[in-house]
């Protein structure tokens, strides 16, 4: 058998991730490959963790790019903090809240759960009862940004609640970084995680991770040894621990780490708080004009995430369809639904460099040709 060299199409990225990754961003990583203890390469290592540092409004000192994907950050937080038997309260309004649930009854620890509906934020109120009625609850995870509904939840009320109840908090942010209002310092977070798929616009398989100095502690004075090896933060620590410092852990994707450095360097050169403002804004305007073709939202209005956009499919469309058209005739691809919402709903992204308003523009055009 005989094979050519792989040349994917051009695609315009408009799903739950990854997102479009800009040309400044793919030259990145194809500079030379150095090695990963290379002085230069170290230097950049620092730059990328003072940039995570700027992305997540945070002094944490463990503020690190994991060698993994999100699911990797995840499992990070919860095998270095929760130990055998400890109570941890999880909220589940999607498929990975679910997901954090696994996480904890795997490590034989005791989930509490806290439903909410699919397509709707974290309720408060289930939360005030479940830290009420679990004193000993050691800490309360839930995520961000649920990229299977496109719901946000009220992340500094929750951390104030988690610290009023002794609790440390884990939080997902993988689809929030840098999409929509996050400050890690000012509302408390402990162990919060993101991937670089998605409105940081880099390729997939990095995982922003940072602790609080309390949950570093944590992960330092466990009574048992953590799980995993490669996900061991106390490990990784003296990897990323600083210039002059830093001895073999594992060897880092090299150039993934270059991409990383440009995408981080985009998100400080525009603002972060005006990339915020821009997600908001390219919603806006993408809701408009599919309140003009009649097509719904499913989460109520002041509960959506505005980078990631999830729609009711209009009544006699053919879900697969409609997608295979818009990736065949115009190179755009959205996302299906997941978990409870699969068949029932479309999923928009438009996550970091995705959201411009010439791809708004594209989507509606080719969403009305396909239904029509
Ligand atoms: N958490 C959330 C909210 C996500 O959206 C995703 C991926 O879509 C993950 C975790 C897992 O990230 P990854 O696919 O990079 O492992």
């Amino acid at each position: 058998m005989t094979f050519k060299s792989f040349n994917p199409p051009e695609r315009i990225l408009m799903g739950p991730g990854p997102s479009q990754v800009s040309a400044r961003v793919l030259s990145a990583l194809a500079r030379p490959t150095i090695g990963h203890l290379d002085p230069e390469f170290v230097r950049m290592m620092d730059e990328v963790k003072s940039l995570l540092q700027y992305a997540f409004k945070t002094k944490n000192e463990f503020t690190i790019a994991l060698s993994a994907p999100g699911s990797a950050g995840m499992e990070a937080c919860f095998v270095n903090l929760v130990e055998r038997g400890d109570k941890v309260i999880v909220c589940r309004n999607g498929v990975f809240g679910g997901r954090m649930v696994e996480n904890v009854t795997r490590l034989g620890a005791e989930a509490i759960i806290v439903d909410s509906p699919w397509g709707r934020a974290v309720e408060i109120d289930k939360v005030q009862a479940a830290l009420d009625a679990n004193p000993d609850a050691k800490f309360l995870a839930f995520v961000h940004a649920e990229t299977s509904t496109g719901a946000v939840s009220d992340a500094k009320t929750l951390c104030k609640m988690a610290q009023d109840n002794d609790c440390l908090t884990i939080v997902d942010a993988v689809t929030s970084l840098g999409g929509v209002e996050l400050r890690v310092d000012d509302w408390g977070i402990d162990a919060i995680y993101s991937g670089t798929q998605k409105c940081m616009s880099c390729v997939p398989g990095i995982s922003p991770v940072s602790f609080s100095d309390k949950a570093v502690a944590v992960a330092k004075n466990r009574k048992t040894p953590i799980q995993s090896w490669f996900l061991d933060q106390t490990l990784v620590m003296a990897y990323w621990g600083g210039a002059g410092k830093r001895s073999y852990h594992h060897t880092a994707p090299v150039n993934s780490l270059y991409a990383l450095h440009e995408s981080l360097l985009m998100v400080q050169e525009e603002g972060i708080e005006n990339a915020w403002a821009r997600h908001r804004a390219q919603h806006e305007s993408l809701a408009k004009g599919l309140k003009k073709l009649g097509i719904e939202f499913i989460v109520p209005e002041d509960e959506r995430l505005p980078q990631l956009n999830t729609i009711h499919i209009p009544e006699g469309a053919d879900d697969a369809k409609v997608r295979s058209y818009l990736l065949e005739h115009y190179n755009l691809e959205i996302g299906a639904g997941l978990g409870d919402l699969a068949g029932k709903a479309w999923r928009i992204g438009l996550m970091g460099h995705t959201a411009q308003s010439e791809n708004v523009a594209l989507c509606l055009a080719a969403l009305e040709d396909a239904l029509n």
